[in-house]
């Protein structure tokens, strides 16, 4: 009951205020009720944040430095399957890596085997991948990878492995304490090295494209498979050239302008207390708004 109401009021605050980058949220809107603090989303710190680790018995204060009131409401609400999510995705933000089992155990005051369920049902919940040979590795929580997928991201401090195309223009996104970042690939065709300095004013130029392969309705068949094959290339031509060369049938092309719109504001709240993954007809209304077109995102021609 109580973590119902406390994720319900979690979500609010979510859609609320988290797209106001900038200006950390204060009091106003949400004066008078309950609410967590937004603000870790916007500050990224290099530490992790004090909910992920303050024990319940003791999470009694308040003020700390870059919070709003009731700073308790997260730490004493929090689901643990919760608290592993957000340590993991801290651990990737922070380090460029995947956190290992005793150091969520470690982030979260729970047993490691108690990490291993929630992480089971993290990833039967699409919100991190488990390696299939070793399910004590995470090796995605989406954008963040910790295996290569055809992208590196190189912030002013730490190294990223980009996932595919998308999760690599969306980290900047939500890396807030990185302006930009550089994203580094070579395209699968003809092997010709890209780089972009990807950030969060303006898409990066270049009159290279985008070409997924997987229908977003089949995504999650085989995630793995699906980000490998979202890649840049110099050029439409070569995407039919490479789909010759692997006897694939062409997905879908995108320029640099959409993929990075595309790619802007889907992760946004996925290193906040709280979030949760977009439902199938809330997708398919985003991929709408930032431009895509067809069956390919369920969407009409
Ligand atoms: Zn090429
Ligand atoms: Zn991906």
């Amino acid at each position: 009951m109580g973590v119902h109401r406390v994720r319900v009021l979690l979500a609010a605050g979510v859609h609320g205020l988290q797209r106001k980058s900038g200006n950390p949220p204060v009091g106003g809107a949400f004066s008078g009720r309950r609410h967590v603090p937004i603000v870790p989303h916007e500050r990224s710190s290099p530490h992790a944040p004090p909910w992920l680790t303050l024990d319940t018995s003791t999470s009694t204060s308040e003020g700390t430095v870059g919070m709003t009131e009731n700073v308790s409401a997260a730490p004493t609400s929090l689901h643990k399957t919760e608290k592993v999510r957000l340590a993991v995705y801290h651990g990737f933000a922070r380090t460029g890596r995947a956190p290992s089992v005793p150091e969520l155990a470690a982030h979260t005051g729970l047993a490691p085997d108690h990490v291993r369920q929630e992480l089971h049902t993290l990833h039967a919940r699409h919100d991190v991948v488990l390696d299939s040979q070793d399910s004590d590795r995470v090796v995605m929580a989406h954008p963040f990878a910790s295996v290569p997928l055809g992208f590196s991201v190189m912030g002013s401090h730490t190294l990223w492995w980009g996932g595919c195309a998308w999760d690599s223009f969306a980290l900047p996104h939500l890396l807030r304490n990185e302006p930009d970042v550089l994203v580094a690939t070579r395209c699968p065709a003809c092997d010709t090295p890209h780089a972009w300095v990807v950030g969060r004013e303006a898409p990066p130029k270049g009159d290279q494209v985008a070409h997924f392969l997987t229908p977003m309705h089949r995504a999650w068949d085989d995630i793995m498979h699906t980000c490998a094959n979202q890649r840049l290339f110099c050029s439409t031509d070569c995407v039919d050239s490479w789909l010759q060369q692997t006897g694939q049938e062409r997905g879908y092309v995108m320029d640099l302008t959409t993929l990075w719109r595309f790619a802007g504001d889907w992760y946004t709240g996925r290193l906040d207390p709280g979030h949760t993954r977009r439902d199938p007809s809330s997708a398919t209304a985003y991929f709408a708004q930032v431009g895509l077109h067809g069956s390919f995102w369920g969407l009409p021609e």
